[in-house]
C-alpha cells in the first residue's frame, strides 16, 4: 500500500536528519518540501567535524546512493586523534599509525565537515525542495492538513509534518510535552582563527586532540580551512554562563576563567584563548529522558535531535539522526503498513529502543569522561576497540 500517494510532506529543518530523509523519500517518489530557517544554502554551518558510523550514518548515506559523493567530500585523516593529559603528555597517538580501516570496515569512521555533509545532501535533492528563510514559529492542525506559520508572516500547508528542527524544536510540543534534562556538563566551544603560529599546531598536526585531566576535557580539531575549533567541557551548574558575569566577546575574561577552572592544566593551553579572532559559545548540554514514550499520531513525528537530543560524548547524535531518517523512510514506503499511524508507530518504537540504549551509553560517557578516571577509561575504551579492529 502506498501510504504517501497524493500526500505532501513538510520536513521542518534542513540539518543532517531532515535532508537525509528528504533524499530518501524523493528516491521513492514522495512529494517533499524542507523548510529551513537559514537564509540560503551558503549559510555558515558551524560546529565540529562529524564522524559517520558504519551501522548508522554511513548506512543512510549508502541507502541514499551517496557513498561515492561522500568519498569525494570527507576529510581523510581527520579521525587521527591524540589522547593527552592536562600537561599535554601523549598517551595514545593515532597520528603515527597506518590507517586502521577503509569504507566497508565496521570500525572505519570517516569524518566530514558539517558544511560538506549538508552540501552533498542538498545537491542530491530535486530543485527547489528546500524553502530557505523559513523560520517556523508554529503549526495549526486543521481537519485534513497542517497549516505552518513562519516568522516572516507567510504560511504553508502539508498533510504530514516531520520535525527535524534540532535541539530547541518548535515541532516537538505538538508531539509530546516531555522536556530534556540538564546532563550536568557544560561545553564551551570556540572557533579560533588566524592560529597558524600557535604552538598547539605542533601537537595537533592537522588531526584531533582529546585532553583529559582533573575531571575536565578539552578537544581540539583542525578544520579544512586551517582554523581550530576547541571545546572545553566540565561538570558545572546549569546557569554558569549567565551567573558568572563573563563577557564571552572578551577572550581575556574567558582566559582568566580558564586559568581558574582548569588551574591544574599546563599553560600551553592558554594560547588557545590568546587569539586575534575568536567566537566563544557556552552550551549547557541537555538530554531527553532515556525512557521517553508517546502515542504515535498519523500525521506528525520527530527525528534527530528534536526526537532524542543527547550530549556529544559518544559521537552518536548525527549518526542516530541519519538512521532515524533511514528507518522512517523505510517504514513509510516499504508497503508493509496499512496506515500512516502504524508506520509512524513502528518507526517511533524502533527509535525509542535505540535511544534508550545509545542514550544510556552517552550519559555514562558524559559522567566518566568528566571524572578523575577519565583518562584511564578512555585509554581502556580505545584499547578494546583496537582489539576489535584487529580481531
Ligand atoms: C558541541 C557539539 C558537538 C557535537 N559533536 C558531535 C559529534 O562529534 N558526532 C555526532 O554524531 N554528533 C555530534 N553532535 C550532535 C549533532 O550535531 C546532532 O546530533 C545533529 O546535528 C542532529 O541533526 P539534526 O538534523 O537532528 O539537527 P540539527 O543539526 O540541529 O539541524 C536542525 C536544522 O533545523 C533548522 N531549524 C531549527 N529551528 C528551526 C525552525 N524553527 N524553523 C526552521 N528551521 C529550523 C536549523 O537551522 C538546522 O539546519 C554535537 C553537538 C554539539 C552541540
Amino acid at each position: 500500500m502506498n501510504l504517501l500517494k497524493d500526500k505532501t510532506l513538510a520536513i521542518i529543518g534542513g540539518g543532517p536528519s531532515g535532508l537525509t530523509l528528504a533524499r530518501l523519500l524523493q528516491l521513492k517518489g514522495a512529494n517533499v518540501k524542507v523548510y529551513e530557517r537559514d537564509f540560503n544554502k551558503n549559510a555558515r554551518v558551524q560546529g565540529t567535524i562529524l564522524d559517520l558510523h558504519f551501522e548508522s550514518g554511513l548506512k543512510a548515506i549508502e541507502s541514499a546512493g551517496l557513498t561515492n559523493t561522500f568519498k569525494d567530500n570527507y576529510s581523510p585523516g581527520a579521525d587521527r586523534a591524540r589522547v593527552v593529559d592536562e600537561n599535554a603528555t601523549l598517551y595514545y597517538d593515532k597520528l603515527n599509525q597506518e590507517s586502521t580501516g577503509d569504507f566497508g570496515d565496521e570500525w572505519f569512521r570517516p569524518e566530514i565537515e558539517r558544511f560538506a555533509l549538508r552540501k552533498i545532501l542538498l545537491d542530491s535533492l530535486q530543485p527547489d525542495t528546500v524553502v530557505w528563510d523559513s523560520h517556523i514559529v508554529s503549526l495549526e492542525n486543521n481537519t485534513n492538513a497542517w497549516k505552518i506559520f513562519f516568522e516572516n508572516g507567510s504560511t504553508a500547508t502539508a498533510d504530514i509534518i516531520i520535525g527535524a528542527d534540532g535541539a530547541n524544536s518548535k515541532i516537538r510540543p505538538f508531539v509530546t510535552p516531555i522536556k530534556p534534562f540538564y546532563s550536568g556538563v557544560t561545553f564551551l566551544q570556540c572557533d579560533v582563527y588566524s592560529s597558524e603560529k600557535k604552538k598547539i599546531h605542533d601537537l595537533l598536526k592537522d588531526g584531533k586532540i582529546m585532553g583529559y585531566g582533573d575531571s575536565r576535557m578539552l578537544t581540539i580539531v583542525t578544520k579544512n580551512d586551517g582554523h581550530l575549533l576547541f571545546g572545553a567541557s566540565w561538570k558545572e551548574d546549569i546557569n554558569w554562563s549567565k551567573d558568572r558575569g563573563i563577557d564571552f566577546k572578551d577572550n581575556k575574561q574567558v582566559l582568566e576563567w580558564f586559568k581558574k577552572e582548569y588551574s591544574n592544566w599546563d599553560p600551553i593551553w592558554h594560547e588557545l584563548f590568546e587569539c586575534e579572532k575568536y567566537e566563544f559559545k557556552p552550551r549547557p548540554l541537555y538530554c531527553m529522558p532515556l525512557d521517553q514514550y508517546w502515542e504515535a499520531q498519523s500525521n506528525i513525528t520527530l527525528l534527530g535531535d528534536a526526537a532524542h537530543l543527547m550530549p556529544p560524548f559518544a559521537g552518536e547524535g548525527v549518526n542516530m539522526a541519519m538512521l532515524d531518517a533511514l528507518e522512517l523512510s523505510e517504514n513509510l514506503t516499504n508497503g508493509e503498513f496499512t496506515s500512516l499511524k502504524s508506520a509512524i508507530a513502528n518507526y517511533e518504537k524502533q527509535m525509542f529502543a535505540r535511544f534508550a540504549e545509545i542514550g544510556k551509553i552517552t550519559m555514562n560517557n558524559t559522567e566518566w569522561m568528566h571524572s578523575p578516571d577519565g583518562l584511564k577509561k578512555i585509554l581502556l575504551l580505545i584499547q578494546s576497540k583496537t582489539k576489535n579492529t584487529t580481531a
